[in-house]
């Protein structure tokens, strides 16, 4: 019997990423990314063009950033799903304009198979409302849905449920800060299995510093530019997620390049990675507080999976929190699913890769059974 697979696309603003995947053992039938994407058509005919056989496949599962106040679960894509998430563009416009044109592309290649979009909001939409609401005015924030949504979910959700395998405990009993340090990063707090805190808010911008995006500024930078600097909107909007985060302050996004101009004296990358892991260490504190009580940090992601300089700096001197990392795991050649911590520190950290596609296909996959 063929295993059963599922196609997983991430349809971005410049590229598509996807892959063919056997959502029961986990395994990769396919997968890469088709850059710079003009036309959606184009790119997906180039993907259909890159995998194997398609025997087996029972579903595409899409990821969409935003899936506001209403959309949370997986859910089966009609026209009637496609017109509510176009009107949710204007809380997303960099990240659902791109999936909606990726979903009718691969609708009109696939029309007989359910397409399953997988809301990256969805792991915080139960957040508690002292992590939820802003502090501003509260019927404009209800007129225009503002609220911290929190992304990366799929992510997040991930990590903290193979956490607690690892751990072999049950992910009900457990509380969890995860790091997502990749491009994008963001940090959750999970109390129990439940997002209770997360840094990123109505957009991806808020938070912790990034690759390219600022995270955490005072709001009132933005009034400053736009009154006095004579910066628009859309100047405000690109620098601060084009042109700001670590490249902004150091000039480099890959982390790796960072570590090397740092060693060569390089003070704009010193700059970076003081604010970097400044800023880091301030969200790791406040949720330490939020949890009251911490059984485990996980570090995932591109920057939280590979750069044991990232994580040692992060948690350095948090002994007396009972945050204890052992710097020969840390650094250490393993580059599966692992423990850093020494033996007998009070909250075991964890390196654990994340893989949202593999999440995403299950999520298909279960609502296709009726589990969710
Ligand atoms: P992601 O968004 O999860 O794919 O993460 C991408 C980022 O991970 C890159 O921009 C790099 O900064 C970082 N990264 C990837 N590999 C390494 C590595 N070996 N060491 C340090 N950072 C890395």
């Amino acid at each position: 019997m063929t295993a059963r697979s599922v196609l997983v696309l991430n349809s971005g603003s410049s590229s598509v990423k996807y892959e063919l995947l056997d959502p029961d053992s986990g395994t990769a039938l396919a997968d890469g990314i088709i850059e710079r994407v003009a036309d959606y058509g184009q790119a997906l005919a180039a993907v259909f063009a890159a995998l194997p056989s398609l025997d087996g496949l029972v579903a595409v599962g899409h990821r969409v950033v935003h899936g506001g106040r209403s959309f949370y679960r997986p859910t089966v894509i009609d026209d009637a799903l496609v017109t509510k998430l176009d009107e949710l563009a204007p809380l997303a416009p960099l990240h659902n304009p791109p999936a909606l044109l990726g979903i009718a592309e691969a609708r009109k290649m696939l029309p007989d198979l359910p397409h399953i979009a997988v809301f990256d909001t969805a792991f915080f939409h139960d957040l508690p409302a002292a992590a939820a609401e802003y502090a501003i005015d509260r019927d404009i924030a209800e007129q225009w849905h503002i609220r911290r949504y929190g992304f990366h979910g799929t992510s997040h959700r991930y990590v903290s449920e193979q956490a607690a395998l690892f751990l072999k405990q049950p992910f009900s009993e457990l509380n969890q800060i995860v790091l997502h340090l990749g491009n994008g990063a963001s940090a959750s707090a999970i109390r129990g299995g439940r997002a209770v805190d997360t840094s990123m808010g109505l957009t991806p911008m808020e938070g912790l510093v990034m690759g390219t995006r600022a995270g955490d500024i005072d709001p009132g930078i933005i009034m400053y530019l736009w009154r006095t600097a004579g910066m628009s909107v859309e100047d405000i909007e690109t620098m601060l997620n084009r042109r700001s985060g670590v490249f902004g302050l150091g000039g480099e996004v890959d982390f790796r390049e960072l570590h090397k101009r740092i060693e060569t004296g390089d003070e704009a990358a010193q700059l970076a990675y003081d604010v970097y892991i400044h800023r880091l260490r301030k969200y790791v504190g406040a949720y330490l507080a939020v949890l009251c009580r911490t059984d485990v940090i996980t570090f995932t992601a591109g920057v939280g999976e590979n750069d044991a300089a990232v994580r040692r700096d992060a948690l350095a001197g948090l002994a007396a929190l009972g945050i204890e990392l052992d710097e020969d795991l840390n650094s250490g050649a393993d580059r599966g699913a692992r423990r850093i911590s020494a033996v007998g520190s009070p909250v075991a950290v964890l390196v654990i890769p994340t893989n949202e596609e593999l999440a995403i296909a299950r999520a298909c996959v279960d609502l296709l059974a009726g589990a969710r």
